[in-house]
């Protein structure tokens, strides 16, 4: 039996806009049923990096919120820490990110809480007992919320082909150490060129692996892989190994996304926005010209549906003119880009773990 996925188009008129159809698409999608009175609503979003302006209006973040709330659920909008050094590596420039691209309480409605805690030390160990991981550790206030609403922005991905609902939760719900754990099993390396030998990285390494001469060198038989040392260094001299190749980083940010979801049976809904559809991750500080038209917004309860179907509605686009791709409609766009990354691993092994189903039935709202 495929499963249901909702979606609504773009197309708007007096009376009918798209803050009134996102509020139809959550109803018809029957995420109210997900909540039951007074449980706490982890909102996973990205806010946005700084720069990139491609990320989930908050209005529409507003809707879903009043949504929420009038099923007697307590939202609060959530993320956790990066592992690169951006704009929103700690709680603090997080938040003041989130209130940068809009993400306030008098806009939104509903307060902003990192899930990881103010340094990404905030995490539940999660018994998974899959191929990479036998567990997993989930920031804290995302596995302890009653109900999860992943709001995802679906884009290209320059490591895993396209970036959803398992980028989302998988690898967004990690800590920091996950995070690194997720994305290489090879350690951060020290840039001598840019290593003032301060040695504030030996003070916060968990191993001790770190050692201060003329500059900063990790030991490999001693490190963690935590990633600790990568946010202490305010000079941006410890650099993380994105060399994992592709289908075990897809495979590793699938079973994070399992651990998320193991106490959300029932409780998980999804809403994925096709729109400002930009060539690589939101994670960058810049997004360029989207490759293909809006789409839609889609919803429903089973993530590899969504994003199973996020995937053929964009490929079923032509290119916009002056994309990074050219492609005809039907055409793979995201190979067309990245073309090395199979993104289909993410999918087949969605499924292959039981998170959902690659079938699915369209329902338009
Ligand atoms: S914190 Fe950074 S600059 Fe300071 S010693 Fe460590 S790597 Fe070098
Ligand atoms: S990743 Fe963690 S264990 Fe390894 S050197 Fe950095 S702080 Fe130390």
């Amino acid at each position: 039996m495929p499963a249901e996925v909702f979606f609504t188009d773009l197309r708007t008129k007096s009376g009918n806009n798209l803050l009134d159809k996102v509020g139809r698409l959550f109803d018809r999608a029957g995420l109210a049923d997900l909540i039951k009175p007074q449980d706490l609503v982890a909102v996973k979003m990205h806010f946005g990096e700084r720069g990139n302006l491609a990320f989930i209006r908050p209005q529409f973040v507003r809707k879903i919120v009043d949504r929420i709330r009038a099923a007697g659920g307590k939202p609060f909008l959530t993320d956790a820490g990066t592992l690169y050094v951006g704009s929103r590596a700690n709680a603090v420039d997080h938040i003041e990110t989130a209130l940068d691209n809009g993400f306030a309480y008098a806009t939104v409605g509903a307060p902003v809480v990192i899930a990881d805690g103010l340094k990404g030390h905030d995490y539940v160990t999660v018994p998974i007992g899959l191929k990479h991981f036998q567990e997993a550790r989930v920031a804290s206030a995302a596995c302890q919320a009653d109900t999860l609403i992943a709001v995802t922005h679906f884009k290209g991905h320059e490591a895993t082909g396209f970036g959803g609902v398992f980028k989302n939760i998988g690898m967004g719900l990690g800590t920091r150490a996950a995070k690194q754990a997720m994305h290489s099993d090879v350690i951060p390396v020290v840039d001598p060129e840019k290593c003032v030998a301060c040695g504030r990285c030996t003070e916060w390494c968990p191993a001790g692996a770190i050692t201060v001469d003329e500059t900063a060198r990790i030991d490999p038989s001693k490190c963690l892989g935590c990633g600790e040392c990568t946010i202490t260094c305010i000079e941006g001299a410890v650099e993380i190994s994105w060399k994992s190749d592709s289908s075990t980083l897809q495979e590793k940010i699938v079973e994070y996304a399992y651990a998320v979801l193991k106490n959300k049976k029932g409780k998980a809904g999804f809403i994925s926005f096709v729109v400002d559809v930009s060539p690589n991750c939101d994670c960058w500080n810049y997004n360029d010209v989207p490759i293909v038209p809006d789409v839609g917004i889609l919803a429903g309860t089973d993530p590899v549906a969504i994003e199973q179907a996020c995937i053929d509605l964009v490929n079923a686009q032509p290119s916009l003119p002056n994309a990074a791709v050219n492609l005809p409609p039907g055409a793979d766009k995201f190979r067309g880009i990245h073309h090395d990354i199979d993104w289909n691993y993410q999918l087949a092994y969605g499924e292959q773990i039981g998170l959902g189903s690659r079938s699915y039935k369209l329902i338009k709202v």
